[in-house]
């Protein structure tokens, strides 16, 4: 194939032989599972379930809210002993509503139904991957089942196996171990999209992986439709729309989606779990999750229930605690840094990197000195430096006239800052201000909207009255009625005696 490049990029350190020398083994069931309504791109899952609740493995606990939104599966059974704010992992450091479940230790499953997955019609694949909760899990946690529903034709289906970041390398052992899962699951993906080509893009530094997928491909029935494609290990290449410049040559337009230039992409993860949602009946529970990074003496990869508490998976992988810098959900370029170790692993927590001190850099910022490196990196092309500067002035009208939410959030301009500004920390300030004075506008809107709807009425009302009261005007017995009223009255004021009749 003829692969194209991308704008910009970076050749990073991989790190990644760290954790991939041990095969990946089970964590062992925890005694608490917490699981955070709000762990996907869209409204927070609504709770199904009360304080006291017993719940069964695989059971949903909570619903979603609305279309773009996700439901939420009790990892195994036990009672659920707490619905409550809890930390969890987010940039704000801040809690956030949670389910928290007690294991009985009992792994108890609900009725689970298996298919084969020729014999469903594309939309109840759609419905089935939406009841399992299944979001992107290489990182965005878009719910999974709206990229299945395109509404036009698709060319192309890119499995995205890239797994770019340093450290990270849960997809490369699902890959080794599982290749038949993955394989299955982009057949169910192709078949609820109908897409004419499929591609499975994979980094050249994974070659065990690439081999263990082409052994499976052998398996396969329709295995030779399948293209196993190697990219250069250039980060961020598994970023969405660096890969697909890269493997379809088409550039997917600035705040569009790859549907519109008619390519859908997922993650070999979420095509592993698409297997187990419509083969096995199986929600998602679980994921590979690789625990790793210099306070970590045994580095590797867990297949891990989602809400197990991080600490305990740092335990597991014997984790010197009081040598710890930091632990980083994910990748050192786009991970979120833990403000607590009691927060949950959540559906899209593919790396947990325990940060030995010293061993990343944390150089003093300094002033910009205008060198321009940060544009020469940038993979969309933006301006990197003008997008601070208007971060730092909160003149959040010009930062969007520079595409801010176009911005992946890769780090690769403060990974070459010479300044060591923490530019993304900006941009991500920028964007979630962004977003709150959206929000506000849209209440103000509903609001002043609510008060003209009210005033509008009201005006309606009166006028109406004051038509009633035109039209209501005196008929002729009335008249008569009050000359005689009128007569009598005069006739007492005289001192004459009426009859009672005239009055
Ligand atoms: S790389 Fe850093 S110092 Fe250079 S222009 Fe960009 S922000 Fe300024
Ligand atoms: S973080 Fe944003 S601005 Fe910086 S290089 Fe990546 S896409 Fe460009």
């Amino acid at each position: 194939m003829n692969l194209q490049s991308f704008h910009g990029g970076v050749e990073v350190p991989g790190h990644k032989e760290i954790s991939t020398s041990r095969p990946v083994e089970p964590a062992p069931l925890p005694k608490r599972l917490i699981l955070p309504l709000s762990q996907h791109l869209g409204a927070p899952a609504e709770p199904l379930v009360a304080v006291g609740d017993r719940v069964l493995k695989g059971q949903m606990i909570a619903s979603p809210a609305g279309f773009v939104s996700a439901p939420l599966h009790a990892g195994s059974s036990g009672t659920v002993v707490a619905i409550g704010e809890h930390p969890v992992p987010h940039p704000s450091g801040l809690a956030a509503p949670c389910i928290t479940i007690e294991t009985d230790g009992e792994e108890r499953w609900v009725k689970r139904e298996r298919h084969d997955f020729r014999r469903l019609e594309p939309a109840r694949i759609r419905e089935m991957v939406r009841q399992a909760g299944i979001v992107g899990l290489g990182g965005a946690g878009f719910p999974a089942f709206i990229k299945l529903n395109p509404g036009r034709s698709v060319g192309t289906l890119i499995i995205n196996a890239a797994e770019c970041e340093p450290y990270i390398t849960s997809d490369d052992m699902l890959m080794r171990e599982r290749p038949e899962q993955i394989l299955r699951g982009l057949q169910i993906i192709r078949r609820a999209v109908q897409a004419r080509r499929c591609i499975v893009a994979i980094e050249e530094n994974k070659p065990e992986a690439e081999r263990s997928l082409r052994q499976g491909l052998q398996r396969l029935e329709e295995g030779d439709e399948v293209e196993i494609v190697t990219i250069p290990a250039r980060y961020p290449a598994g970023g969405e729309k660096q890969l697909i410049q890269m493997v379809t040559g088409q550039e997917v337009p600035s705040g569009g989606l790859p549907v519109q230039i008619g390519v859908v992409c997922h993650n070999v993860s979420t095509a592993a779990a698409v297997y187990r949602a419509v083969e096995l009946g199986e929600p998602l529970l679980s994921r590979y999750v690789t625990v790793t990074g210099g306070a970590v003496a045994e580095p590797r990869n867990l297949e891990a229930l989602i809400g197990t508490p991080v600490a305990e998976l740092l335990a597991l992988c014997g984790t010197a605690l009081d040598a710890v810098q930091e632990v980083i959900m994910g990748g050192p370029m786009m991970g979120i840094s833990l403000a607590s170790l009691q927060v949950p692993l959540v559906k899209t927590g593919n790396c947990l990197l325990a940060v030995a001190r010293g061993e990343i850099e944390h150089a003093a910022v300094m002033p910009c000195i205008r060198c321009g490196s940060c544009a020469d990196v940038c993979p969309i092309s933006l301006l990197p430096q003008q997008m601070y500067w208007h971060a730092r002035a909160r003149d959040f009208d010009r930062i969007q006239e520079y595409d801010l939410f176009d911005c992946i959030e890769c780090g690769c301009c403060a990974y070459v800052c010479p300044s060591n500004i923490p530019l993304v920390h900006y941009y991500r300030f920028a964007k979630s201000e962004i977003r709150a004075l959206q929000e506000q506008k849209r209440k103000a809107d509903i609001a002043r909207e609510r008060h003209e709807l009210r005033e509008r009425r009201l005006a309606r009302e009166k006028a109406e009255r004051a038509a009633r009261h035109a039209r209501r005007k005196p008929g002729p017995s009335d008249e008569s009625k009050r000359a005689a009223i009128q007569a009598a009255l005069e006739r007492a004021r005289a001192g004459k005696q009426g009859s009672p009749d005239d009055v």
